[in-house]
């Protein structure tokens, strides 16, 4: 599932096609929304809070989008979709006169005035990756969970807003902490160090958790369960973390992680 970095960078990329242009394309292929039509409108940005991103238009609306699992956005020069906006699981198509997003798989589209943003947002804890983020905030909300294990706080968006599988494991990893450990204990500073990796991540030519890319170099633990830790050689384990129901994986070395 895309995580906060993945968001900026698309948040970026369509801020690029799409800021200060009016729309000349703006068709929304979610249910109710089957017969808006933004055209007209000027996106005046797009504006990435935690994993959801909120594209603002000059119009008093706000276009809500979540990638969840699958969800992209492709950018293609107007005219040049060759039928990719037609595809029977776009979701959504902006287009300016220069530029067309398609957007494919969208877990969710929604849309707001935008005063009413709290409505779609509200409910997230503070973002990892926003300009202002008080990471001593963060540090508290997380320890603030007591017993929850702290690979499951670190996955509630309620709590902090921005981490998933990746950097749950990357961050985890970085600083020694086992993911199933007391979230109350732990006093390492992992939501600044998950904050640096996928703002360093967002900045790089392609995503990388570890700052390297290529084949099999991106990432250190996330999806490398059985295979060497790069820093001890232990093999790499994955637990399952979170409630009953919504369990996701964690990956970890149980040398360098000790319970
Ligand atoms: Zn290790």
């Amino acid at each position: 599932m895309p995580e906060g970095d993945i968001v900026l960078r698309v948040a970026r990329r369509m801020d690029a096609a799409l800021a200060g242009q009016r729309l000349v394309r703006g068709e929304l292929r979610w249910g109710r929304l089957g017969d808006t039509d933004l055209a007209g409108a000027v996106v005046l940005g797009n504006h990435p809070v935690g994993k959801h991103l909120l594209t603002r238009l000059d119009d008093g609306r706000t276009l809500h989008t979540h990638l969840r699992m699958d969800g992209s956005w492709w950018i293609t020069r107007a005219g040049e979709e060759r039928g990719a906006d037609r595809a029977h699981r776009v979701r959504a198509v902006l287009g300016t006169e220069r530029w067309t997003c398609i957007g494919r798989l969208l877990g969710m589209v929604d849309l707001v005035r935008t005063r009413d943003e709290h409505l779609v947002v509200g409910h997230l804890g503070p973002d990892l990756l926003a300009d202002d983020v008080d990471l001593e905030e963060c540090g508290e909300r997380v320890r603030a969970q007591r017993e929850r294990p702290i690979g499951a706080v670190l996955l509630d968006q309620t709590v902090v807003a921005g981490i998933g599988t990746l950097y749950l494991a990357e961050s985890l990893w970085a600083h020694h902490v086992h993911p199933l450990r007391p979230a109350r204990e732990v006093t390492e500073p992992v939501c600044a160090t998950a904050r640096h990796l996928m703002l360093r991540s967002a900045d790089s030519p392609l995503p990388t958790a570890t700052g390297e890319n290529g084949p099999g170099r991106d990432k250190h633990v996330h999806g490398r369960a059985g295979r060497p830790c790069r820093r001890c050689g232990t093999p790499i384990v994955e637990i399952q973390v979170g409630p009953p129901g919504m369990e996701r994986p964690a990956f970890f070395c149980p040398h360098c992680q000790p319970a």
